[in-house]
């Protein structure tokens, strides 16, 4: 005996109507996706449920890929088997033994196919016996189990599961559209990438690089970052927007309080034309209000006065510390600390504005003509399809 299948719960309470479907297929492809290397392992789904049919595979690497997938509420591993009570009984016995440090259980059953001969009260009873008669120093506690087995009769078969893992929750990727994640190296922006992933949303992602001043190396922890998100969801395609002359320009011709808000705007407005292009709908940001001094509602309006693209900012209600805790969960924290500069922290003026106002940065930008530079940068993108397999990734620069 042993377990052959991963059966998925995936609650979403507020899943109306024609979303049902869509939910259900996208996350039985993610999870089909994610799995796909493994040989003859299988999605299969059965109302309300979907399982992983292992055919032979070792669970734990199997369950490992499942549990970064959005829009499982939580995993188990399950042993099927005939309607056969003998047969329900083993696999029981099986599953409860299989559970470490157990000291008290209760059996739930629950006879969906009600052809089934036993009731489920009496199924409990026949379960439960069975199962203190073949183990020692264990309990029945209905209240408070250590592990509760849980045997599912449906009309093709019967389900015996024990522990259960919990999923990441919120929904499959590509139910919510695509946005455009502006991502720095930093901690923050992936774990906003992370966040609009949660909510079904696919991502693309830009970053904005000034070469000589930022190096090669600050750009690969760029793509190195965008690597542990695909973990979550589909492969990601990165643009590179050399950001060198446009930012210099900047820095020589607005005043120097004003450059920060100024080369923002930029960011804004280079991202949404890669978002045209790209039949992208929104953005998304790891801008947090109140953070540092360019994050002031008063700067925040007036950087996002240049997009009417909506912008998704996840971690606008966390502090730090709540930001850094998900980083750490996700696997970028290691990555995001290491030293190499970016583009924000080599050009910072002396004494940004805190509170810049929308007509007085329209003024300075209407001293100069920045639209050349704003093209040479887009026409420069390089973009760079990042995939969660090793080594795979394939960059291609004609896009623009
Ligand atoms: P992070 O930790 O994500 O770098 P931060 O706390 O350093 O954020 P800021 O430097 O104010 O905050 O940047 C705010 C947001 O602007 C970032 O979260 C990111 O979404 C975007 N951003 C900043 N610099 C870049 C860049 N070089 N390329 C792309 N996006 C950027
Ligand atoms: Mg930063």
């Amino acid at each position: 005996m042993e377990f052959d299948h991963i059966l998925i719960r995936y609650g979403e309470m507020a899943l109306k109507g024609k979303n049902i479907k869509q939910f259900i297929n996208q996350l039985q492809q993610n999870i089909q996706q994610k799995i796909k290397d493994f040989p003859h392992v299988k999605v299969k789904r059965t109302q309300g449920r979907m399982f992983v049919l292992l055919n032979g595979n070792d669970p734990e690497p199997v369950m490992e890929k499942c549990k970064n997938v959005f829009g499982i509420h939580s995993l188990s591993l399950a042993i099927k088997v005939e309607n056969d009570v003998d047969k329900i009984k083993d696999a029981a016995l099986y599953a409860l033994k299989n559970e470490d440090n157990v000291k008290k259980f209760k059996v739930t059953v629950k006879r969906i196919n009600k052809d089934f001969p036993v009731r489920s009260q009496e199924m409990n009873q026949i379960l439960g016996g069975h199962l203190l008669t073949n183990t020692n120093d264990i309990t029945v506690d209905v209240h408070q189990p250590d592990v509760e087995i849980k045997v599912e009769i449906r009309k093709e078969a019967t389900y015996i599961t024990s522990g259960i893992v919990p999923g990441l929750g919120g929904l499959p990727v590509g139910t919510s559209g695509k946005s455009l994640l502006l991502l720095s190296g930093g901690i923050d922006s992936p774990v906003a990438g992370f966040l609009a992933m949660k909510r079904g949303v696919e991502l693309e992602a830009i970053h904005f690089h000034s070469p000589p001043y930022t190096s090669e190396r600050a750009k690969q922890k760029v793509l190195d970052l965008t690597k542990q998100l695909t973990k979550f969801g589909k492969s990601i395609k990165v643009h590179i927007v050399p950001f060198t002359k446009l930012q210099q320009e900047i820095f020589r011709e607005m005043p120097d309080a004003y450059a920060m808000t100024i080369m923002r705007r930029m960011m804004f407005r280079i991202s949404e034309r890669v978002c045209e292009k790209e039949g992208i709908l929104s953005l998304a940001s790891g801008e947090n209000l109140g953070q540092v001094a360019s994050q002031t509602m008063q700067s925040m309006h007036t950087i996002n006065e240049v997009t009417n693209y909506p912008i998704i900012r996840p971690l606008i209600t966390m502090d730090k510390q709540e930001v850094i805790e998900i980083s750490q969960r996700i696997g970028t924290y290691q990555t995001s600390i290491l030293p190499y500069e970016d583009c924000c922290t080599i050009f910072v003026p002396k004494s940004p504005k805190t509170k810049p106002k929308r007509d007085r940065v329209n003024y300075y930008e209407s001293t100069y003509n920045f639209s050349e530079s704003i093209q040479e940068a887009i026409d420069g993108i390089e973009t760079i399809k990042i995939t969660d397999k090793k080594n795979l990734d394939e960059s291609f620069s004609d896009l623009f």
